[in-house]
């Protein structure tokens, strides 16, 4: 088995704790996205991983093995660098060599096909005899995967492969990694900052905090069901919205209320709901699940409308919270109305004030 599986594993630079004890499983064959905002500690931990920083603590095992300790040309992992790293006087043939190291392991005959194969996978065999100087970034990324590709390695890792290319080309190599992927199953670990990168790629998708891995679930499964605050705000395009409010029993029904606003709960209570009664509690509503209805229990001050042409995102505050609310196309509002809405109360998410965790 080829998986990969960290256990409390701790980077800290000094005073800085770049990677606070995670523990993450990559399954054999499996593609999995580390996502999260600048700075949460995903470099590290591929870093980490690949054996360019030795932890601070914790352990890793790579294919069964634990290679905690084992230098970075004996583990079987190739890394795909952001920058493209390729050496600027080699050809692109040579930088692909190159990666197999001393190739006292391999006959010229089997490198030279390793390479073809490779090339052929990824479309560059008209290119190989190019330095990178005569290559545009869409193709020097294409020969920097390549690299990786003929080492055949357990487990590739990949370092925000795609960021340096303009935004066509991402979505274009994008749908070839993927296709790369279906057609090799390596084991792969690829980290990212771009949710979308995330969401469209990865057989699950672990989404870093501080230091600290949040949740790791499939795509849908986390936009769903986000365990935390943070998961909910981070994942979707906007994001959740979230308000800090009182949970309320009114009736027979209970409420999240703030100012003057009121979203009721299912009826009846869900089980995980009732001993919040009484507290304050974070309320989580998507866009989409927002709705204008006459006399909704909810009022928004539109402050931005955005047509996006399959829907008009619609930005305003709701009491004194920031909202956006995504509308059909073509609605008839403007900034400086206000929107009388309603929330689906099948799709309500709440969070806990302070430790941040899902209850419902
Ligand atoms: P980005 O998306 O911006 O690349 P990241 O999630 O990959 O961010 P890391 O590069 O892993 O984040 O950095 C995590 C934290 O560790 C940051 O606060 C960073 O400043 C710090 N850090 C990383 N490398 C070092 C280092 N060599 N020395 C000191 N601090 C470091």
């Amino acid at each position: 088995m080829t998986g990969i599986t960290t256990t409390d594993l701790v980077k800290r630079f000094e005073d800085v704790t770049a990677v606070g004890g995670v523990d993450l499983n990559v399954r054999d064959g499996e593609f999995l996205v580390l996502v999260g905002p600048s700075g949460c500690g995903k470099s590290t931990t591929l870093r980490l991983l690949a054996g360019l920083e030795s932890p601070t603590e914790g352990s890793i095992e790579i294919a069964d093995e634990v290679v905690t300790t084992v230098s970075p040309a004996a583990r079987d992992v190739a890394m795909v660098f952001q920058n493209y790293a390729l050496y600027p006087h080699m050809t692109a043939r040579e930088n692909m060599t190159f990666g197999l190291g001393t190739a006292t392991e391999f006959t010229d005959d089997e490198v030279t096909e390793r390479v073809a194969d490779a090339a052929e996978i990824l479309d560059i065999e008209d290119l190989l005899d190019r330095t990178p100087s005569a290559l545009s970034g869409g193709e020097q990324q294409r020969v920097a995967i390549g690299r990786a590709l003929v080492r055949d390695p357990e487990v590739f890792l990949m370092d925000e492969p795609l960021s340096n290319l303009d935004a066509k080309l991402r979505v274009q190599m994008r749908a070839e990694l993927a296709e790369l992927h279906e057609q090799l199953r390596t084991t792969t670990l690829y980290v990212t900052h771009d949710q979308v990168e995330a969401m469209t790629l990865g057989d699950r998708v672990a989404v870093m905090y501080d230091g600290e891995i949040q949740q790791v679930a499939p795509p849908q499964r986390l936009y769903d069901a986000p365990a935390t605050r943070f998961v909910a705000e981070f994942i979707g395009s906007p994001g959740m919205n979230t308000v800090e409010g009182m949970l309320e029993r009114r009736g027979d029904s209970v409420c999240v209320t703030w100012d003057e606003n009121s979203v009721p709960l299912p009826s009846p209570v869900p089980d995980p709901v009732t001993s919040h009664v009484g507290d304050r509690v974070v309320l989580g509503l998507r866009p989409e699940d927002l709705s204008q209805e006459m006399n909704g229990p909810l009022s928004m001050d539109i402050t931005v409308t955005e047509p996006l042409g399959d829907s008009l995102l619609t930005r305003g505050t709701v009491g004194d919270t920031e909202m956006e609310v995504s509308l059909p196309p073509r609605s008839a509002v403007e900034v400086g109305d206000v929107l009388s809405l309603t929330a689906d109360p099948e799709r309500l998410h709440l969070f806990d004030p302070e430790a941040g965790g899902a209850f419902y």
